[in-house]
């Protein structure tokens, strides 16, 4: 099924020459002039140094196709890496109104379409260069709301949490995960008691299991005692969209709460099929615009309104990731059936039917069930220990990833060993154990899911004699 003359690569070129005679028609209308001398390039020298970069570009993991089954890691969309590509020949920065008007409003409008999908009635929001930057701008704002007072997170929260705290100079509060990756509540209300917690951060999809904090229960924990909350869902943000469907494919209570949370990241360029380069923070208050309040001398002088660069960190920004991203959620836009959801319905249906063989084998063995499209595993080696799992394991992902003919690429994630005894009965003779982990974050998984286990099943077989 699908659509008989989908946009394929061939339209591709021919979108993008109608796009570049469009904008030199443009450029030349301000009248033509010649490249200087000091750019001009002879072609052969070009086409030499680009058949290099060709070759060198070889060099990478297969991300676009379906054999690559392991890290966060997927290609742009053609139309996002277009609309990138276009907006480029002009290069905006929307870092202010005069570095790029129309981008900045693209900006605009996608990041409040980002924040309707979140449920927010009001809000502040900017795109930012990566959830990193996004993640340290939401914590600057709840350290500039509650200087004095530590921030927490779990221990399986993204590791950067702490190192932008130390950034900040903010003290941290280290809150532990329970067996499937998720922060433990008691901890947490044990540590919220002290009184000395300012702002709790929720990871909506670890990035490691995928596993999604309760914020149903850690909003109304935070606000009895006093503290903000703010959402990390860099990666698990878009499945949002799955979340008001009568049967929906994902646990919908903690994204419900999003719209409850002082703060929100996500990031397009992890499930938004953006290229890199797009993350997104929101805030629920507006006002606090006021703590990035600075006066540039040399910037801003076409509105009055508050310019991107007044409200975000980061200066420079490429105009293009907007353009990019307003282009997409044109094409994809943010609905449950069609567009971005429609897309993430098949990724979340791909880790759950690997998953579900997973667990008729007698080889394998799921770690965690996955809440979103995060697949964990392990084999069931003889020994059962942490040692000849870490060890079979790593035989596995390199067998798998050198086969000549059917290459698949998986990839590898240290499990506390503690987490495996009390699960399954693992032997724990060392601290942690490697296991395996698939993100299934392209929707042509699905399709491919039977192949993946079936050859898991192969590796398994080899693996036991
Ligand atoms: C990826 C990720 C980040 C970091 O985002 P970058 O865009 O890689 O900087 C932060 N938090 C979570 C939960 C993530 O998955």
């Amino acid at each position: 099924m699908g659509i008989k003359n989908h946009f394929d690569p061939d339209q591709l070129f021919e979108l993008l020459s109608t796009s570049l005679r469009e904008q030199n028609a443009w450029k030349n209308s301000f009248g033509a002039f010649e490249t200087d001398e000091s750019l001009q390039l002879e072609p052969e020298k070009v086409g030499a140094v680009f058949n290099e970069l060709n070759e060198r570009l070889k060099d990478n993991y297969p991300f676009f196709h379906p054999r690559y089954a392991g890290q966060m890691l997927k290609p742009a969309h053609p139309v996002a890496m277009a609309a990138y590509f276009i907006a480029m020949q002009i290069n905006p920065n929307n870092h202010a109104l005069d570095g790029g008007p129309a981008t900045a409003k693209m900006e605009i409008e996608a990041v409040a379409e980002i924040a309707a999908m979140f449920g927010y009635a009001k809000h502040l929001g900017h795109l930012t260069s990566s959830g990193t930057i996004a993640n340290l701008e939401a914590l600057f704002v709840a350290r500039s709301l509650h200087p004095g007072k530590a921030i927490a997170f779990s221990s399986q929260s993204h590791y950067t949490h702490k190192r932008m705290c130390d950034v900040l100079g903010s003290s941290t509060v280290e809150i532990p995960a329970d067996v499937s990756g998720k922060i433990d509540l008691g901890a947490l209300e044990d540590a919220l008691k002290k009184g000395t917690i300012g702002t709790v951060v929720a990871t909506i999809g670890t990035t490691s299991l995928g596993a999604v904090d309760p914020l149903d229960e850690i909003i109304p924990l935070c606000k009895r005692y006093g503290a903000r909350v703010h959402a990390d869902a860099a990666y698990g943000g878009f499945f949002t969209l799955l979340a008001k469907e009568k049967k929906p494919l994902i646990n919908a209570a903690p994204f419900l709460h999003l719209s409850q949370c002082d703060s929100i990241v996500v990031d397009p360029h992890k499930h938004g099929l953006q290229p890199y380069g797009c993350g997104c923070v929101l805030f629920r208050d507006p006002s606090v615009g006021r703590f990035y309040k600075h006066d540039s001398p040399y910037t801003y002088f076409t509105s009055r309104d508050l310019h991107l660069g007044e409200i975000s960190l980061e200066c420079s920004r490429a105009g293009a990731a907007a353009a990019a991203l307003w282009t997409t959620l044109k094409l994809f836009p943010l609905k449950p059936n069609t567009g971005l959801g429609a897309v993430l319905k098949k990724t979340r249906k791909a880790a759950a039917e690997l998953s579900r063989l997973l667990s008729t084998s007698t080889h394998w063995k799921n770690f965690v069930e996955p809440e979103l499209d995060i697949v964990t595993y392990f084999i069931a080696a003889k020994p059962f220990s942490a040692s000849n799992i870490s060890l079979q394991t790593e035989k596995i992902f390199n067998k798998a990833m050198h086969n000549p003919s059917h290459p698949l690429f998986l990839a590898l994630l240290k499990a506390e060993s503690a987490h495996l005894t009390k699960k399954f009965n693992v032997t724990a003779d060392q601290p942690t154990t490697t296991i395996l982990r698939s993100v299934m974050m392209k929707p042509e998984h699905l399709r491919f899911i039977p192949t993946i286990f079936q050859e898991l099943e192969a590796l398994a077989e080899n693996s036991n004699r």
